[in-house]
């Protein structure tokens, strides 16, 4: 678990502050392998503790840095978990709209988005859009959305704002995937306030683990301020390059970090899946035999627990 060493007290306004953490929040005591970067006990295929959270879950796909795999982890986990039989809602909050393309929706075509949810208290419902995947569905984002990073500043209760739109959602979504944006701003805050755990892809490079103390500790104040059951479920390792040495260092630094919580299932760096995107196509539907089809199928079995909810 994440522990939080001091008692953080902010304010609203420091919450949004970006914060520069020596501390090392993480558990160095739970250092479990996996068959990458760590040894996994001889006969015991341990659960991902994530598997053990109850449904709904609301997963906000984190990490400040950009190019990290967020978005396409926050695709192709939703469509894999659809797949499951999981209703599954992609929530897209970064105003590049990259979810919201690769999930096959032209923003152009759009009369509402999540920017008209967050600064216009319209209802999530009215903005959803089915996908090509049966079970999952998008709230899309556009370029609008980076007004609201500047625009939420002044306004009222302006953390909670896509927590409380999620709360009205009248359909019942098993996992909700927030796709943040690659900055710790408000938008980021609303994905963490509104979701009960933080998923934070890793780029098995160099420099894999800068920023990420930072991170934890915007986690721990979201956690102190505004959303107390809300963990750090999941770390995936993304980009992985079984070529290089490098990754695998990666992979074992951060394994010896942050313990059980990495996915055992690695993402494969693949052609593939930076292909799929512009296709507007999740890689279990644009190649669904793929490398990276099968590591986002075995992710999303390991992050839920594998047991499918419904037929569909
Ligand atoms: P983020 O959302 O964190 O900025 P993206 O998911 O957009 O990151 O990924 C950044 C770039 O890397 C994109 O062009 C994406 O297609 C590519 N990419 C992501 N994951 C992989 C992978 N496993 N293999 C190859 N390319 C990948
Ligand atoms: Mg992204």
């Amino acid at each position: 678990m994440v522990e939080i060493i001091e008692v953080v007290t902010a304010t609203d306004a420091e919450v949004v502050e970006v914060f520069v953490a020596e501390v090392d929040v993480v558990d160095r005591s739970a250092q479990h392998g996996g068959p990458v970067g760590g040894q996994e006990p001889a006969g015991a295929v341990s659960r991902h503790p994530a598997a053990e959270l109850p449904l709904p879950r609301v997963l906000a796909i984190a990490n400040q840095k950009g190019g990290v795999g967020k978005t396409t982890t926050t695709v192709n986990l939703g469509a894999a978990l659809a797949e499951l039989g999981y209703r599954t809602l992609v929530v897209d909050l970064d105003p590049q709209g990259n979810a919201t393309t690769g999930l096959g929706i032209n923003a152009r075509n759009l009369d509402c988005s999540v920017y008209d949810v967050l600064m216009h208290e319209t209802p999530l419902d009215e903005c959803i859009e089915p996908t090509s995947v049966r079970n999952l569905f998008v709230a899309p984002a556009t370029i609008d959305l980076a007004g609201a990073e500047i625009e939420l500043v002044p306004a009222f209760s302006r953390e909670l704002r896509l927590r409380r739109a999620l709360a009205e959602t009248t359909d019942a979504y098993e996992f909700t995937l927030i796709d943040c944006p690659p900055s710790l701003g408000l938008l980021t805050i609303n994905g963490l306030a509104a979701a009960t755990e933080v998923v934070v892809p890793i780029q098995c490079e160099y420099y894999a683990l800068e920023g990420l103390s930072q991170l934890m500790r915007n986690i721990n104040l979201v956690q102190s301020n505004l959303n107390p059951p809300l963990e750090l479920s999941a770390i995936v390792l993304t980009m992985y390059d079984a070529r290089t040495k490098l990754a695998d260092q990666v992979a074992t630094e951060v394994r010896t970090h942050f313990g059980p919580r990495v996915c055992r299932n690695v993402i494969p760096r693949s052609v593939r899946l930076s292909e799929a995107p512009s296709f507007g196509q999740p890689i279990i539907v644009f190649d669904p035999s793929s490398r990276g089809a099968l590591a986002y199928r075995e992710l999303a079995k390991e992050v839920s627990g594998g047991a499918p909810r419904r037929s569909g």
